[in-house]
């Protein structure tokens, strides 16, 4: 079968009627062969405003709706999306390019951010704060917020909606979400599934979750708009830039989660056998197209003969090639704007003295499929496009002789997302983990940089921009804090001591 016919065909098990796919204006195409597989109609900014609209009006009943009962939602969610993980995820191969076992590893992530999204909503807890003043109780309550806008990359076309969805639904606010234009079929998709759990599931109003179908223009009628009090945005940090300044400008919340340029140091006493095995997983895995995506290696001079000889090989050997055709391990760049990105970025390298070994074009898929060998690149010194997040399979490999250099080295990027130390050395790792280690969000020892479990927050520092989502306490974002003192004394003794004593 072709792969615009499986892709109709997917999408009308998966609940998408085969009219929604053709006749509009929006292209999607695969980048595992460069075809055309949809046309999508776009939304104007005035249907755009008039779906946040019916948002906030669904906002006001749920927030209404007791919370675990709006987990009940949730959980049925879990359930539609544990039906449905195969099509999901051969639908995440075939607009993304992901490798069968991530399409569905991302959507095992929805199903446990869904799982873990039920357990907190029997825990949205608040404190009960010590009072000064007798007769008196303090404590915090976490009432839902509004609408919550998602803007999403094209590289986790449906995890970061379930991080953001899961935990909003809890939290008792409504949800619109503007997915990347190049991923649109993943995102309609996603609709279908949760209309599924919406109708199973006793008072959801209409219209909670929205999805706008669109590009950035779009992206911004949601930034702008009043009515949408927190926006989580996923992608790069010059779309961060424009909509940060946005947000801040009418006093609204942000979850930014933007570019990483990611690092990791190799240590003298690190166990290369393991070390080989995490950097190619976090440098070549999903072809270098995660924001945690490993992009600078500092390797110390005493190991540097032994490791990168061995990381070379395996550049050298690794399968590049269709994920839905062949067991390749490496799938395709997005377009062929990634593809010259990388080569810029590997000109770059070599002007400032780098020695490449891979990037070239992997003859395959078809002339609008982008399939590159991933690059090793031997570099003098930390310069050039090393300080640069290219979204490519792209591995800077440095020596550093003292750790203190290197881990100065690993901060001094503008980035801020996901790093990790290789060490069997007790003080090594825990000077890394420390105040003056790394400077990330996430900081990992004897593990890659890429591949985080929902568990823990997620997010990054610096350019990054500093939002959380997923796991930990990140749900309190999502709600807005009260903090209420009752007095049950027949006295008004005021704070601090203060008199104010009427007759
Ligand atoms: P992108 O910035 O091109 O687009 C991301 C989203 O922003 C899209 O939906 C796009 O339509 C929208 N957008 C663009 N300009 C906008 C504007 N002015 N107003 C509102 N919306 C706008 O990113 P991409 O190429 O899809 O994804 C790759 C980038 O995302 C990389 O930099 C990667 O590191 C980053 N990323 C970060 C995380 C994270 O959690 N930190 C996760 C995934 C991807």
């Amino acid at each position: 079968m072709d792969i615009r016919s499986e892709t109709t065909e997917l999408l009308g098990r998966l609940g998408v009627r085969a009219d929604r796919l053709a006749g509009g204006d929006l292209v999607v195409r695969s980048p595992v062969t460069g075809e055309q597989i949809a046309a999508l109609k776009t939304i104007s900014a005035g249907d755009a405003a008039a779906m946040i609209e019916e948002a906030d009006a669904a906002f006001r009943a749920w927030r209404n709706v007791p919370a675990p009962k709006r987990g009940e939602l949730v959980r049925l969610l879990g359930e539609e999306l544990r039906a449905a993980k195969a099509d999901l995820g051969r639908l995440v191969s075939i607009e993304v390019g992901k490798i069968p076992s991530e399409g569905l590893g991302e959507v095992q992530e929805m199903i446990d951010i869904c799982d873990f999204a039920v357990g907190l909503s029997r825990q949205l807890y608040g404190l009960t704060i010590a009072t000064e003043r007798p007769g008196h109780r303090m404590m915090e309550t976490w009432h839902p917020l509004g609408v919550v806008g998602v803007i999403s990359a094209f590289n986790f076309p449906v995890a970061v909606w379930s991080w953001n969805a899961a935990l909003a639904l809890v939290c008792g606010n409504s949800v619109v979400w503007k997915p990347s234009e190049k991923t649109p079929l993943t995102a309609l998709a996603c609709q279908a599934i949760f209309a599924r759990a919406a109708e199973r599931a006793a008072d959801v109003p209409n219209g909670l979750v929205q999805v706008l179908i669109g590009d950035g223009a779009i992206g911004e009628v949601l930034v702008d708009h009043p009515k949408v009090p927190l926006v989580s945005a996923t992608g790069s940090t010059r779309m961060g830039r424009a909509v940060g300044p946005r947000l801040a400008k009418r006093f609204a919340r942000a979850i930014l989660e933007l570019g990483g340029n990611n690092a990791g140091i190799v240590c003298p006493s690190a166990d290369l056998d393991m070390a080989v095995r995490a950097i190619a997983f976090g440098a070549m895995g999903t072809a270098g197209q995660r924001c945690t995506t490993l992009r600078r290696l500092f390797v110390h001079d005493s190991v540097y003969d032994t490791l990168v000889p061995r990381l070379r090989k395996a550049y050298q050997s690794v399968s590049v090639g269709s994920p839905l055709e062949t067991s390749a391990l490496v799938g395709p760049l997005i377009d062929r704007v990634a593809f010259e990105g990388m080569q810029k970025a590997l000109d770059a390298a070599k002007a400032e003295g780098g020695t490449v070994t891979g990037g070239e074009r992997v003859d395959t898929g078809g002339a609008e499929a982008y399939y590159v060998r991933p690059a090793l690149v031997e570099m003098p010194k930390q310069t050039g496009p090393v300080l640069e997040e290219t979204f490519a399979p792209i591995l800077y490999v440095m020596k550093y002789s003292e750790l203190d250099q290197a881990i100065a080295e690993h901060n001094a990027v503008g980035a801020g997302l996901s790093s990790s130390i290789f060490t069997r050395d007790l003080m090594e790792s825990e000077r890394f983990l420390s105040a003056e280690g790394s400077d990330c969000g996430i900081a990992n020892v004897n593990i890659g940089t890429s591949g985080a479990e929902i568990g823990g927050a997620f997010g990054g520092e610096k350019e990054t921009g500093g939002g959380r989502e997923s796991g930990s306490d990140a749900w309190r974002a999502y709600m807005r804090r009260a903090t209420n003192t009752v007095n049950y004394s027949k006295a008004l003794p005021l704070a601090q001591g203060v008199s104010f004593d009427i007759d």
